[in-house]
C-alpha cells in the first residue's frame, strides 16, 4: 500500500472491515461508534481514520483499537497503529448543538460544543422514512415533536426491537427541529455516551459543569436508554437531568428496546417518570412496509448505480424472506446492487439467492419447526401431540399439512428433516402435504388468509 492508495481501494477495505466489525461489536455499538468513521489512508503501518468528532475518536481508540487493527490485518492491510483525524464534514446537516466537553476552566469554544453530541446521520430524515401500519403512530408522534410548539407530551418514549427505525426517527426530529428553530439547542446522544460523559466528569471533578451543560438544552434526546439500567449513579444523574428539563418545559425524547416498565434494573421512580408522557412502540415490520422500504431504497440506489436492471419479483422475494429488521434488509439490498454492478449483470432471483445466501439462511433459522407446529396447533385449537402424531381425522390432518407447508416455506430444512420432526413421517408425505396446501391456497381465500396470518405471527 503506502502513498498513492486510491480512495476506491480504501473504501473497499473499509467496507469489508466495517462488516467484520459490526459482527464483533454488535449492531448498536457499530452504529454509534464505527459507522461514522472513514478509513482515508494506510501508510507504513499506520491507518488514518477520519472521525466527525474528537469525542468519537477518543472513545473508539480507547475501546475498539485492537478490534480495528486485527480486522484490518486479516483483510491484508497490515497496520500496527491507528491515527484519528477529526474532520467536520461540510455536507453534514445542521448539527445538533451540544455542550462542550466538560473541562475545568475551559472556554466554551464553538468547536468544543460539537464534542458531546453524536453526529447526525444525513440519511435519517422524515422524507426517507417509509411509513406503514407498524410505525405510523411513532412517526406521527415524532413529527408532532419536531413541529415544536408547546410541549404536549413529555417525554416521547419510542420503543421497539433492533433496526426498526428508532434512531432514524430521533435523528429526523433533531434535524427538523434544528431547521425550524435554528436557535434551539438540540442535544442527541446515546445513553452509552451519556454515561461515558458522566463518568468522565466524575473523574475530572467537573460534575457541576456537566449538570449545567445538560440543563441548558431545549430538546434532549437519549437513544437506547436501556443501556443505563443497572448503572446506579448514571441512572441517578439521568433522573435529575430529566426532571429538571421536564420542570422547565423542555422536550425530551427517549428510545429503548422495550417498554419502560419492562426495563430490568431500572429504578421504579425512573420507570414511572418515563411513562408519564407518550409511550409508542414500533412494531415489527410487515410485508407491505418491508416492500415499501425496499422500493424507496432502490430508488435512491439508482443514483449510485445507474443502468441497474432489476428483474420483477426480486424485491417481493426479499420482503418475504428477510424479516428480521430493516437494517439487515438495507444491507442485503446494498450488497446485491454492489454485486450486480461489479458483474455488470441484471439482478435476477437466482443472483439474489446466490449473493445473499448467508443472510437468507440466517433469517430462515429464526423460525424453528417446533415454533411453527406450536403456533399452528394453537391457531386451530388442536393438541401439539395430535398435530405431530398419527391421527388422520381432517380437523387434525389439515392443520398438520399447513404446518408442513410453513416448515418448508419458512425454514431451510429438507423434506426428510421435516418428516422426522413430524413424528418420523416419510419425505413423500411431507411433499404431498406441501403440494396439497399450495393447491388449496390458490382456491381457498380464507385458507390463504389463515396462512398469511400464521406467517406474520411467526415472523414477528
Ligand atoms: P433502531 O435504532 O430502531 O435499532 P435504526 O433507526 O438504526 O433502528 O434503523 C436501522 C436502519 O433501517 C437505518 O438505516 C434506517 O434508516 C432504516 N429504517 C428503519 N425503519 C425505516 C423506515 N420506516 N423507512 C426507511 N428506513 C428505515
Ligand atoms: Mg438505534
Amino acid at each position: 500500500m503506502g502513498n498513492g492508495t486510491d480512495m476506491g481501494e480504501m473504501d473497499n477495505i473499509w467496507g469489508q472491515a466495517r462488516e467484520e466489525l459490526q459482527k464483533i461489536v454488535g449492531a448498536d455499538s457499530f452504529t454509534t461508534w464505527i459507522e461514522p468513521l472513514k478509513l482515508t489512508e494506510v501508510d507504513e503501518g499506520t491507518a488514518f481514520i477520519a472521525s466527525p468528532t474528537r469525542f468519537l475518536s477518543d472513545w473508539v481508540s480507547r475501546h475498539y483499537s485492537d478490534e480495528i487493527l486485527k480486522v484490518l490485518d486479516r483483510l491484508g492491510a497490515p497496520v500496527h497503529r491507528l491515527s484519528f483525524e477529526t474532520r467536520s464534514q461540510p455536507s453534514r446537516p445542521a448539527q445538533a448543538a451540544a455542550p462542550e466537553e466538560p473541562r475545568r476552566a475551559a472556554p466554551r469554544a464553538a468547536a468544543a460544543e460539537e464534542e458531546l453530541a453524536a453526529p447526525l446521520d444525513q440519511r435519517f430524515t422524515f422524507d426517507n422514512f417509509v411509513v406503514g401500519k407498524p410505525n405510523e403512530l411513532a412517526h406521527a408522534a415524532a413529527r408532532r415533536v419536531a413541529e415544536g410548539g408547546p410541549v404536549t407530551f413529555n417525554p416521547l418514549f419510542l420503543y421497539g426491537g433492533v433496526g426498526l427505525g428508532k434512531t432514524h426517527l430521533m435523528h429526523a426530529i433533531a434535524r427538523e427541529t434544528q431547521l425550524r428553530q435554528p436557535d434551539a439547542r438540540v442535544l442527541y446522544l446515546s445513553a452509552e455516551q451519556f454515561m461515558y460523559r458522566f463518568v468522565q466528569a466524575l473523574r475530572d471533578r467537573t460534575v457541576m459543569d456537566f449538570k449545567e451543560l445538560f440543563r441548558t438544552v431545549s430538546v434532549l434526546m437519549v437513544d437506547d436508554v436501556q443501556f443505563i439500567a443497572g448503572k446506579d449513579s448514571t441512572q441517578e444523574e439521568f433522573f435529575h437531568t430529566f426532571n429538571t428539563l421536564v420542570d422547565q418545559g423542555k422536550q425530551i425524547v427517549i428510545s429503548a428496546d422495550r417498554a419502560p416498565g419492562e426495563i430490568k434494573d431500572m429504578e421504579e421512580r425512573i420507570k414511572s417518570r418515563l411513562q408519564c408522557g407518550l409511550v409508542v412502540d414500533l412494531h415489527p415490520t410487515d410485508y407491505e412496509l418491508r416492500l415499501g422500504i425496499l422500493q424507496s431504497k432502490t430508488d435512491s440506489f439508482r443514483v449510485q448505480y445507474p443502468g441497474l436492471q432489476l428483474a420483477p419479483g426480486v424485491l417481493e422475494f426479499l420482503a418475504h424472506r428477510i424479516t428480521s429488521n430493516v437494517r439487515v434488509l438495507e444491507g442485503a439490498l446494498q450488497r446485491l446492487f454492489a454485486f450486480a454492478s461489479l458483474m455488470g449483470r441484471e439482478i435476477t432471483l437466482d443472483m439474489t439467492q446466490e449473493c445473499l445466501a448467508d443472510i437468507l439462511r440466517a433469517n430462515d433459522r429464526k423460525v424453528s419447526i417446533e415454533e411453527i407446529q406450536r403456533k399452528v396447533a394453537e391457531h386451530y385449537n388442536v393438541r401439539l401431540s395430535d398435530l405431530i402424531g398419527p391421527k388422520r381425522v381432517r380437523t387434525v390432518a389439515r392443520p398438520r399439512q399447513i404446518a408442513m407447508y410453513l416448515a418448508k416455506q419458512m425454514t431451510s430444512r429438507s423434506l426428510p428433516e421435516i418428516g422426522r420432526r413430524f413424528g418420523g413421517r416419510d419425505h413423500t408425505t411431507i411433499m404431498h402435504g406441501v403440494k396439497k396446501i399450495e393447491e388449496l391456497r390458490s382456491a381457498d381465500r380464507s385458507l390463504a388468509e389463515d396462512i398469511d396470518l400464521l406467517r406474520r405471527l411467526l415472523e414477528a
